[in-house]
């Protein structure tokens, strides 16, 4: 339901019953390294919120320009979309997918759910929203109403112990929540991409994990970027033994190279290559859904052509 840098039109939309709309207030905001900043959210209903773990995404409704709560005309199955889209451009909320980086019920027996914002720039709506965000900012969310829905991409098959994981920094805080998941036993091979030194998050997981910081060069153009992020996959020795299963998410043109390089460099099975581009240089998370509408986005289907 996430609109993704390769999303369907189908995502776009809400499958009825599996999810829903979230009130959300913001409770309270940390800084976690350079570009990160933790916004932990509070809602009445919350309790119904039933995130399935791994990467579960939400789309958050964030207000534009100076106003300070999300107000959406409608909320209702049906009818939301149109009216949401219906609204005059500058003030209508920009739509976002972000994921739920942990849920939890607090001892005083409200519940929580954690969302770490990329910081980058002032200009983009999300991460200008994040920016200024303060206790009793309101929002609106469409989330998870069932712990099995599709916004959960990570579906690891049985028997394979072994897990190849890369990440940018949008995708660093569902690969936190991936390796949270993860039982003792299971071969974990990560590099995460990060734009700043102090961006290496902590991370704490049961699994055997050898994960591979990639700090980014300042200012480095695309092409050098990737290029970096091979030269690290390439200089690895894959774990000999165990099925692998690859998890993929970051900046669409990375993850398409590092995509080929598993399965044309490494024969890995494209079929247990579960890629997602969660944004795309130069452009913005509404060019990329006006391609889910239009049926031209890249596919994300792991039997698609390299
Ligand atoms: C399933 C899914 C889960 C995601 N989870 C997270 C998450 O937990 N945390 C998170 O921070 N992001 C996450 N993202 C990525 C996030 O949705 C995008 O980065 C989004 O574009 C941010 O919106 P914006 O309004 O800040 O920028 P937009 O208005 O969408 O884009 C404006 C410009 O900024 C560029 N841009 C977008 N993101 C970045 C970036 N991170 N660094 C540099 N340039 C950028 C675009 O290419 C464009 O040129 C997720 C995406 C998907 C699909």
């Amino acid at each position: 339901m996430t609109a993704t840098a390769s999303a369907t039109a189908s995502d776009a939309a809400p499958a009825a019953a599996h999810y829903r709309f979230f009130a959300l207030e913001v409770l309270r905001t940390r800084r976690l390294g350079h570009s990160f900043l933790r916004v932990t959210f509070g809602g009445d209903r919350l309790a119904e919120f039933r995130s399935g773990g791994y990467d579960q995404s939400v789309s958050l409704f964030l207000p534009v320009g100076d106003r300070e709560h999300t107000e959406l005309p409608s909320t209702d199955e049906d009818t939301w979309f149109a009216a949401w889209r219906a609204m005059p451009e500058e003030e209508r909320p920009v739509m976002r997918s972000y994921t739920v980086r942990e849920q939890r019920r607090t001892e005083a027996g409200t519940d929580e759910v954690d969302v770490d914002f990329v910081l980058h720039g002032d200009t983009s709506p999300a991460s200008r929203w994040a920016g200024r965000a303060v206790t009793g900012r309101r929002i609106m969310a469409i989330g998870p109403a069932v712990a099995e829905n599709k916004s959960v991409r990570f579906q690891r098959p049985e028997g394979s112990e072994t897990v190849l994981m890369y990440a940018d920094e949008t995708a660093l805080p569902a690969a936190g929540a991936i390796l949270d998941r993860l039982p003792a036993g299971t071969r974990v091979k990560a590099w995460f991409e990060v734009p700043h030194a102090d961006d290496r998050l902590g991370l704490h997981t049961l699994a055997d994990a050898d994960i591979t910081w990639i700090v980014r060069e300042k200012g480095a153009d695309a092409a050098a970027r990737t290029g970096r992020v091979l030269d690290a996959l390439r200089a690895a020795e894959l774990p000999a033994s165990g099925t692998p299963y690859a998890w993929l998410a970051g900046e669409a043109g990375t993850i398409r190279a590092v995509r080929r390089h598993l399965v044309q460099e490494r024969s890995i099975d494209r079929r247990a290559v579960r890629f997602t581009g969660y944004w795309r240089l130069g452009a913005s998370e509404e060019q990329l859904l006006a391609e889910a509408y239009a049926g031209t986005a890249p596919s994300e289907d792991p039997t698609a052509d390299l």
